[in-house]
């Protein structure tokens, strides 16, 4: 959906930091303050101005911050032949991964348990570690689903020996969004092709191909305006039920060239009720990308994209009231912030 009040400009998405920071680096999204933050980290905002050189309050989306005090550090564990590092604390919607050294990292089976009490997809699936690209180091995949913070529990299985732990995971801290859709556009809501629809992304989302790309993800959409940021928890008729924004809206005029964020084969590319001209692209290793509303859909399914490759241009079909790109990067069906994946290969 396209919202001018919540426009923001992405300054610099590629910033990056070292896995091995001691401090808690944080980087900002779209709805952020510094007293939000303070909040969520349960710090001070001039803990947080004199730990990262601040003098006034304005932020910038991608600016990455380093938190303070209360913010636990990565945690290093050793199990058998593996050493495991998680993140210290997450946030619901982020994709993560747990990166694994040692002689038996390659052989080990990881899980999230805290998975089975979440409404997600394939809950605690057994996952196998993948190569990261740096030398002697392996990654899995997390997620931590929308409107859950309670942590997010994993467990390393190394031969006969086990390893569990936890990470905090905290709120996004968005104001519910109320919006009053006009009939003919939440009338597509009910539309009897929906169910089509449904089965077609959900048989993406259930796909476990091998990984498919090497390289950092690319911007879908150049001169990105994020017009609705990742997570936004939203009513569309007074009085409705909340529903989380499960992508990330870029503002761009309709015909805008959209392209594929990484390497991968489309699953799905059609004109539908509720995604309207949608492309989905399956990355492997349980991701899959989704481009929607769009106005031209050039690809076909079976196709192979690189990355950069363009799949469609920006329109305003489906579910929408403006030209804009709806991006989403769903790891193992569940939706996660295209933040955290953009100029990076891993979250
Ligand atoms: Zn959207």
């Amino acid at each position: 959906m396209k919202f001018d009040r919540f426009l923001v400009v992405v300054a610099s998405l590629a910033l990056v930091w070292p896995a091995t920071a001691v401090a808690a680096p944080y980087t900002v999204r779209p709805g952020d303050t510094l007293s939000k933050l303070a909040r969520d980290f349960g710090t001070t905002v001039s803990a947080l101005q004199q730990a990262n050189g601040l003098s006034g309050t304005g932020l910038q989306v991608g600016q990455v911050l380093q938190v303070p005090g209360s913010a636990p550090a990565a945690q290093t564990r050793e199990v058998a032949g593996v050493t495991l590092q998680a993140p210290g604390r997450i946030r619901m919607g982020d994709a993560f991964v747990l990166r694994l050294r040692g002689e038996q990292a390659a052989a080990a089976r990881v899980r999230f348990p805290s998975e089975r009490t979440e409404d997600v997809r394939e809950p605690a699936e057994w996952l196998t570690p993948l190569p990261s690209g740096q030398p002697g180091e392996w990654v899995v995949l997390g997620r931590a689903v929308l409107g859950k913070t309670t942590p997010v529990r994993y467990e390393l299985l190394a031969g006969s020996e086990e390893l569990s732990g936890e990470i905090v995971t905290g709120p996004l801290g968005q104001p519910v969004q109320h919006l009053n859709l006009p009939p003919s556009v939440s009338r597509k809501l009910q539309d009897p092709q929906r169910a089509e629809e449904e089965r077609l992304v959900e048989a993406a989302y259930a796909l476990r191909t091998p990984r498919a790309w090497t390289q950092p993800f690319a911007p879908a959409v150049s001169g990105r305006r994020v017009s609705s940021g990742f997570g936004q928890p939203r009513t569309y008729t007074a009085g409705g039920p909340v529903a989380y924004h499960y992508g990330m809206d870029y503002s761009a005029p309709a015909g805008t060239p959209v392209s594929a964020v990484n390497d991968g084969v489309v699953v799905v590319a059609g004109q539908y009720p509720v995604r309207g001209g949608l492309v989905a692209v399956n990355h492997g290793a349980g991701l899959v990308s989704l481009y929607f509303h769009l106005s031209k859909v050039g690809v076909r399914v079976g196709q192979t994209v690189r990355r950069g490759d363009k799949v469609g241009e920006v329109g305003s079909t489906g579910f929408s009231t403006g030209p804009h790109l709806h991006l989403e990067l769903r790891v193992r069906g569940e939706a996660t912030d295209p933040n955290l994946w953009i100029g990076k290969t891993w979250p």
